[in-house]
């Protein structure tokens, strides 16, 4: 037993939890771990010790060969609907430590991610490769740094093993942080094959986890119902903001938190078009960038379903009671996206008129194929650049229009552009950039993938040391594909 000096302090509530949600498992231990990366941010907020967590036995332990002191390692079950279709799933390569209580009194999950087989592995082998284990630590870092809620990455360590995919490619393991790892799946794989006093109890236990408590007289899980939904909207508002796409939306991967969770085949937008997808295996497109606010829906549909039998007594009234509930998210994704956009447009006050400012822009930005990150970046900065769309007539329009409107509000200019600097990213993870960083940790240089996270660790700085992250990939990089499940 290792690590109390590294600071870990358990708890284990989720194995408090009927035993059919669960499987008690412990990470397989590797053959040689060795640490490429430590978030020491946020080692330090979690109540750890960074310097312990690098010395040899806090390594074992971030790589599943020794069990930290209070740990019950476990793989959680859910199902899930995959690109629609509904299957038994579960950590087929993960396994939950516990919870980390924090100094403050928080409580995270601490996941080991490839930590190895568990009785949900189907045909997998339970282990992951460095390159997709350090794509997550700085696509998840990125989007934290952005303000968007998403489950954090702790640290990286190397198995010292090969594991076999389409080649030989390092094996690794991810540490993942999060709020905790209760996901639609988790409410699907309940209703499914648990009873009802077992649903009860996975719905209480997300309550009393995640939500304050519903008013006195209120149904306790349509309170929770609504709760998620207003989560949802708020996060995938987030994501259209910054130009995410997530690529893999299935309802195994929608957390009941609110955070972003499973960096697989997701990647951000450059070209502005509203129907990008980069995932290999999404021919259909199901998960493309416009798209995702209808998948949140379907997914929460999937959701409220689960909780028919603990809405009404009545299931006819159960239904409408959800369809009422489920209704209430499209307000709430526009009002949070209209939100956003007005304060990447510098604007604080409200007019009738600002969405059709907004899809004017996002409609010219198409037409003309505009990077979405640096047209936002070039009107923060207040200086047109080399990009076809500033030179054209039509932009000069919507200049003048959206020059109009922020005249009629009380705030001066530059206070406009102080909101606009603190709502458009200068730099976001860049395909290319995370490929190159990737690929020189892969051959064993770590410094490209340092330099990247250090920049993208405040993405709102507008430094110029910034600046040639700015930069769009060669013409030679598109399309650009991502994949899932390395
Ligand atoms: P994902 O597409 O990342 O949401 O993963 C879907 C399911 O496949 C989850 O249940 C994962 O645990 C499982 N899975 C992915 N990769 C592996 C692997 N290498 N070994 C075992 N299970 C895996
Ligand atoms: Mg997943
Ligand atoms: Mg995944």
């Amino acid at each position: 037993k290792a690590g109390r000096s590294a600071g870990w302090n358990f708890d284990n509530s989720y194995a408090r939890l009927p035993q059919t949600f669960f499987t008690e498992q412990p990470p397989t231990p590797a053959h040689s771990p060795k640490l490429v990366v430590l978030n020491e941010a946020l080692a330090g907020s979690l109540g750890l010790n960074s310097d312990a967590l690098k010395r040899e036995d806090g390594v074992e332990a971030l790589a599943g060969s020794q069990i930290p002191e209070g740990a019950l390692p476990l793989a959680q079950a859910y199902a899930g609907h995959q690109f629609g279709y509904f299957t038994m799933l579960g950590d087929g390569r993960a396994v939950l430590l516990g919870e980390q209580v924090t100094p403050g009194g928080e409580r995270f999950d601490i996941q080991l991610k490839g930590a190895g087989r568990t009785p949900y592995s189907r045909r997998g082998d339970g282990r992951a490769a460095l390159g997709p284990m350090l794509r997550e630590y700085i696509i998840s870092e990125a989007m934290h740094a952005f303000g968007i809620p998403t489950t954090r990455s702790l640290a990286v360590v190397t198995t010292g093993e090969n594991i076999i995919r389409e080649t030989y490619l390092p094996g690794a393991v991810l540490t993942r942080v999060a709020a905790s790892h209760i996901r639609v799946g988790t409410f699907q794989y309940a209703a499914k094959w648990g009873t009802q006093e077992e649903l009860q109890a996975l719905a209480d236990y997300t309550l009393e986890r995640h939500f304050a408590k519903p008013d006195e007289g209120e149904n306790r899980y349509l309170f929770l119902l609504k709760e998620v939904i207003k989560r949802q909207a708020a996060l995938i508002a987030k994501w259209q903001l910054v130009g995410f796409i997530h690529g893999v939306m299935n309802t195994d991967n929608m957390a009941l938190s609110g955070e972003t969770i499973d960096y697989g085949p997701c990647a951000f937008m450059d070209t502005f078009d509203p129907a990008t997808v980069f995932s290999s295996i999404d021919e259909q497109g199901r998960y493309a960038y416009a798209n995702q606010p209808y998948i949140a829906v379907w997914n929460l549909s999937r959701f409220a379903e689960t909780l028919l039998p603990l809405l009404h007594d009545d299931q006819e009234q159960a239904v409408k009671t959800a369809e009422g509930a489920l209704a209430g998210f499209a307000e709430l994704y526009t009002g949070e996206w209209l939100k956003g956009m007005r304060a990447k447009l510098g604007l604080f006050t409200e007019e009738e008129q600002d969405g059709s400012l907004v899809e004017s822009l996002l409609k010219l930005m198409e037409k003309e194929k505009a990077d979405y990150t640096n047209t936002f970046r070039a009107l923060t900065l207040d200086k047109p650049q080399e990009s076809a769309m500033f030179g054209t007539p039509e932009f000069t329009e919507w200049l003048g229009q959206w020059q109009a409107r922020r005249d009629r509000q009380p705030q001066s200019k530059e206070e406009s552009l102080q909101l606009m600097r603190q709502s458009n990213p200068t730099v976001i993870p860049r395909n290319h950039r995370v490929e190159a960083a990737l690929d020189a940790a892969v051959a064993g240089d770590l410094s490209v993938l340092e330099r990247l996270l250090d920049v993208l660790a405040r993405p709102f700085a507008y430094t110029a040391d910034q600046e040639e992250y700015a930069a769009l990939p060669a013409p030679s990089h598109y399309p650009y594909q991502t994949y899932c499940g390395t």
